[in-house]
């Protein structure tokens, strides 16, 4: 369903049904109590609610998953972000003696839009994105997820598109959720190699040895490199796309490609004739010449909003919570399924809600069997809400979302490795 049929007028009356019957509350709860292993850790969570209007309310916390649900019911969020959790329950800051209400722990965050990358698309600029940009997105979720897991030994990643232009990362694991301040730069700075504003032409430099991380991303997006940037982006095709690229090569090279350049039209040996000097100068000279590489890092490496994962107070959209601008829902990204993933596939809240009036074959009969059951309200409202994500396009998502939970709950218990040893007897 195309963006055009989600109207932002139309949110108002929206939100009430999806909070009522769509929002995935029980695995929310379950993520977010973190298997109650840590007392307090749900009742402690800040969390923040845009409404209407951009009211913006922070420090709300609830004690149970009961009354979370009553809240956003009752509020109907436009956006809700997730903050830190903290050493005393949020909403009561204001009651405690100053100096003593501290953030103690939060997911260790990455946050990726689109529009940082705007010197170097040529297809769209701003909040506007297509499927050729994202591939961007794609890079940057392999290059970190697997730096995340190889290089820092975390395991439970969640990847959430943030339902315009970017994606997010929340890494769930223990580990990740205690860090510093300090231990998160750290990471951030790790992470990130695309360095500079706008006046700084030149936003990768790598010096000898190149580092193994640099080497493992740059596999990641040689992978990419052709189709996106010399078949999609043009980087190689047009004077002002190929003038960029000549700012980035030394003096030299650059004489030559231009000549070159006159003659040889087709981008990939163009490129190819790049790659042949830089490996000349790299036989030529002792110093590092890998501006080849630096070219492919800074028109691909991931530029990641290192504040968003340094602060341990830092707030981030949380998921399952609604774009209001194009409608689409923050869902979890399934990375066996990340080739295909299509953001514009992604659903909207006007999508959902009207998959829910869709009629059933065999339903009706169904719901009077309820009528007759006579069950105590709560139960059927709970079975019903069950069924009710499940008939709309939201449902894999939560099941992603459940697999998810699964994982982390296995590592908690210990399974993971008892079943890996089971694994190796057969
Ligand atoms: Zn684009």
């Amino acid at each position: 369903m195309p963006s055009s049929d989600y109207d932002p007028a139309s949110l108002p009356d929206l939100l009430p049904l999806y909070y009522r019957r769509l929002f995935p509350f029980s695995q929310y709860y379950r993520w977010l109590n973190y298997g109650g292993v840590q007392k307090n850790y749900f009742q402690n969570r800040e969390f923040s609610f845009t409404l209407k209007d951009d009211i913006y309310v922070r420090y709300q916390s609830f004690s149970t998953q009961n009354e979370l649900e009553k809240e956003m019911q009752k509020m109907n969020p436009y956006k809700i972000d997730i903050g830190a959790v903290y050493s005393h329950r949020p909403n009561q800051h204001n009651t405690v003696k100053s100096g003593t209400f501290q953030a103690l722990e939060k997911e260790l965050v990455f946050d990726i839009d689109m529009t940082d990358y705007d010197d170097v698309r040529s297809c769209c600029s701003a909040a506007d994105i297509c499927s050729k940009c994202w591939t961007l997105m794609t890079i940057a979720i392999r290059i970190l997820d697997r730096a995340l897991r190889d290089d820092f030994g975390f395991r439970h990643l969640l990847w959430v598109y943030s339902g315009r232009r970017g994606v997010h990362c929340w890494v769930c694991d223990e580990a990740a959720r205690k860090l510093s301040v300090a231990a998160r730069s750290a990471v951030a700075e790790y992470l990130s190699l695309v360095k500079g504003g706008e006046e700084t032409v030149r936003k990768v430099v790598l010096t000898d040895p190149i580092h193994p991380f640099i080497r493992e991303s740059l596999t990641v997006v040689e992978h990419y490199f052709s189709q996106y940037a010399l078949q999609e982006q043009n980087i190689l095709s047009n004077k002002e796309s190929i003038d960029k690229v000549l700012a980035l090569v030394p003096e030299d090279v650059r004489k030559d490609l231009l000549q070159h350049f006159q003659t040889e039209k087709n981008p990939e040996k163009r490129w190819g004739r790049l790659k042949a000097l830089a490996k000349n100068k790299q036989a030529a000279v002792k110093k590092g010449q890998y501006f080849e590489k630096e070219i492919m890092l800074q028109y691909c490496y991931p530029r990641l909003d290192v504040n968003v994962s340094k602060g341990v107070n830092h707030l981030l959209k949380s998921p399952f919570s609604v774009h209001p601008k194009t409608g689409r829902i923050s869902v979890p990204i399934d990375l066996r399924e990340l080739e295909t993933f299509d953001p514009f596939d992604v659903p909207t809240i006007s999508l959902i809600c009207e998959e829910l009036d869709r009629p059933r074959k065999g339903e009706e009969e169904e719901e009077e069997d309820e009528t007759k059951e006579k069950e105590n309200e709560k139960d059927v409202a709970e079975r019903r809400k069950i069924r009710d994500y499940k008939r709309t396009s939201l449902a894999k998502y939560v099941k992603y979302l459940d697999q998810f939970l699964d994982g982390m709950a296995r590592s908690w218990k210990g399974e993971l490795l008892r079943k890996s040893d089971l694994q190796k007897d057969f």
